[in-house]
């Protein structure tokens, strides 16, 4: 007499496998209805503020596993190693971070100027303002992707608000630099958001609400106070809210906004 259980319980387990795989596997269907988005897919460009920071990596290895092409904006005194002492440890993260920036290069993706200093450029007298637009400039020259080359305001302060304080988008299309906003913001530098899928929400809220907004959607893979520190909630999350956008909305470059702006070189 066989001791080997009868074959329908092999099969019983086969489909209790499949099945389970299913109910774990992302339903589109769910996630659309949830947010209330049509079934015709918007259009999203991912954007990247704050860095380089200790997570870029890690954004970039998902960003080469879903093949999504986003844009970085940089702030110069992430890259700017000549200010740190030889040997010591800063140094060697500066130039991790540097390194990171020649992979964001390498890999495809656009690459702006977030200022030298996160200030409110709206409140810096004229040679503060030239000098931070400046020196973001000269250590950037080398990996700028576009023409003109991209800029986007810390805080958009000096854009949102450019009736009120011109002479900072002046001084910008002054250094050669065109600005960049946003359409829809994650505000994954909230810490208030920082819990579940609270951030999934802002987008997908954004992106389906009302009439619906197609455009550039703004996250940060930095921390502007802090010299190495990365925006660690985003990076953990990514990878996850990333097939749930993908939902409702085809992931497109830069370039799908922004063909009349800006010359792109890669
Ligand atoms: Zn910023």
């Amino acid at each position: 007499m066989t001791t080997h259980p009868p074959l329908f319980l092999y099969i019983f387990a086969l489909i209790a496998f499949f099945t389970g795989t299913q109910v774990s596997a992302l339903d589109c269907n769910a996630v659309r209805a949830k947010y209330h988005c049509p079934a015709q897919k918007h259009k999203l460009h991912l954007s990247f503020d704050d860095g380089v920071g200790s997570v870029t990596p890690k954004i970039l290895d998902i960003l080469k596993r879903e093949k999504i092409k986003a844009t970085f904006l940089i702030l110069g005194n992430k890259i700017d190693c000549k200010k740190y002492k030889a040997g010591s440890k800063s140094l060697a993260l500066c130039k991790q971070r540097l390194n990171t920036l020649k992979r964001i290069k390498r890999e495809g993706h656009d690459i702006g100027s977030h200022s030298y200093e996160h200030y409110h450029h709206s409140k810096l007298n004229p040679a503060q303002l030239r000098n931070t637009i400046v020196r973001s400039k000269i250590l950037l020259a080398a990996y700028f992707t576009t023409e003109p080359a991209i800029f986007r305001l810390p805080y958009g302060d000096g854009w949102f608000n450019q009736k009120k304080a011109p002479q900072v988008m002046k001084a910008l299309k002054k250094e050669g630099f065109e600005h960049l906003g946003w359409e829809m913001t994650a505000y994954d530098w909230n810490e208030k958001y920082q819990h579940g899928d609270l951030i999934l929400d802002n987008v997908m809220k954004q992106m389906c609400g009302g009439k619906g907004r197609n455009g550039v959607v703004l996250f940060h893979d930095g921390v502007f106070e802090n010299e190495h520190e990365g925006r660690i909630f985003t990076a953990n999350n990514l990878a996850r809210w990333i097939p749930q956008m993908r939902c409702a909305a085809d992931f497109v470059p830069l370039s799908y906004f922004k063909k009349r702006q800006f010359h792109f070189k890669h």
